[in-house]
Formats: C-alpha cells, structure tokens, sequence
C-alpha cells in the first residue's frame, strides 16, 4: 500500500506573504528554509508518494486572477522537480473561506479517492501544514498531522491525538520520519 505526504504549499514549502497571503507574484516567491534538501531526502530515502494540497481563495476571481497565480506556482513545481521531488497530484481548492466548501480543507472533498482505497495506507500517511486547518485535515482523512509553524502554541484537545509533532524546522521532520 502507498503511504502518503499531504503537503501544504502556502507556509510549509514557500513563505506565506505576510500582506494578502497572496502568492500572486514572483518577487514574493520565497522558499522555506531548508525545504529542498530536507524533501528530497524524505522523497528520495523513504517510501511516501507527495501529493500537494493548497486552499488559493477566490482564484480565478478578480481578488485573485490566474495570471497572477501559474508563474509563481509553476516555478515552485520545477523547482521541486529541479531537485528530483515530483508531487504525484496537486490539488487546489479556490473557494472562499464563507463558502464552506466540502472540497476546501480541512473538508476532503477533493481527496475522497485516498479513503477507504485498498491502495493507499492512509493510517500510516501524514499530513504536514502550518496551521491547524492541516491538522484538522488529516483528522478528518484518517492520518497524522505535522505542524510546521513558528506561532501556534496552543493544540486544541479534540486534534492532539492527530498532531504527532510540531515543529518550526524542515530538519526536525526530516529526522521525525527517519527514525519513525
Ligand atoms: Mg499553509
């Protein structure tokens, strides 16, 4: 069975820009310290497939157009590939936050095919993100959850059996897999 990486983009692989959370050009591309040379050493050296899952809120809209969006993020994608890390799918949800949208994390919606699939273990797959709409996530799949985050200090009780580390270094986790 495949073992999964559900891997947020926004504060986990790049830095979420601080203004409109909008990575909408590429002078706000910024890589997260360390995220290259800790990922491909978990995709080169362990067994999960990486699928990327992002919320873009309001893509494709006037707040939010296209052609704002794909050169920053088709630069991201080569540059993991440049490195040999290849995301299996990437999945975007562009609704808003108001909408409740079943398919905008932390609802799975988008990802219904990794559950109940003889082909995914997903029990053994993890969730890695920034905020706790990714711990959530993965409660909701079926998975544990990473936390990469410089901020949140506090877990809510209903998540803490799902975050299984947290942790402000690409480092840390690349060790928490290793010695899993
Ligand atoms: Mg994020």
């Amino acid at each position: 069975m495949i073992k999964l990486l559900f891997i947020d983009r926004d504060g986990t692989l790049v830095i979420e820009p601080p203004i409109n959370y909008q990575l909408d050009s590429l002078e706000k591309l910024e890589f997260y310290p360390k995220v290259f040379q800790c990922l491909s050493k978990i995709y080169s050296e362990l067994d999960y497939e990486f699928v990327m899952v992002t919320n873009q809120d309001g893509l494709g809209t006037a707040s939010f157009p296209e052609d704002s969006f794909w050169p920053a993020h088709n630069k991201i994608i080569k540059a993991f590939e440049n490195e040999g890390i290849i995301f299996s799918e990437i999945i975007i949800d562009r609704t808003l936050p108001h909408e409740n949208a079943p398919t905008r994390k932390p609802r799975t919606g988008l990802l219904t095919k990794y559950i109940n699939n003889d082909k995914y273990d997903i029990k053994n797959s993890l969730v890695i993100g920034d905020r706790l709409t990714d711990v959530e996530l993965a409660k909701n799949l079926g998975c544990k959850a990473i936390l990469l985050t410089q901020v949140i200090s506090t877990i809510p009780d209903d998540l803490s059996g799902t975050l299984i580390l947290k942790t402000k270094t690409w480092s840390d986790i690349y060790n928490f897999l290793m010695n899993k």
